[in-house]
C-alpha cells in the first residue's frame, strides 16, 4: 500500500520559491513562527530585515502601482 506524505510547503518570504521541510536548505525562526529557505542567501536577507518580507503581503486595493 502507497501511503501518501502529506508534506506540508512553505513559501520562501524572500524569493516565493515554495520548499518543504526536506527541500528547504535553511530555516530561521522569528517571532514564534519558523520560516524556510531554498538557500542559505535567502536566509541571510530575511535575517538582514525580516520586517520588509513579512510585510510584502500587502492589503488589496489601497496601493495602486
Ligand atoms: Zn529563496
Amino acid at each position: 500500500m502507497k501511503q501518501q506524505i502529506n508534506e506540508r510547503s512553505f513559501k520562501d518570504p524572500v524569493c516565493g520559491m515554495e520548499v518543504s521541510r526536506t527541500t528547504a536548505v535553511d530555516e530561521f525562526e522569528y517571532q514564534g513562527k519558523t520560516y524556510y529557505f531554498c538557500a542559505g542567501a535567502c536566509r541571510e536577507a530575511f535575517e538582514l530585515e525580516p520586517e520588509k518580507y513579512i510585510r510584502q503581503h500587502r492589503q488589496h486595493g489601497f496601493r495602486k502601482m
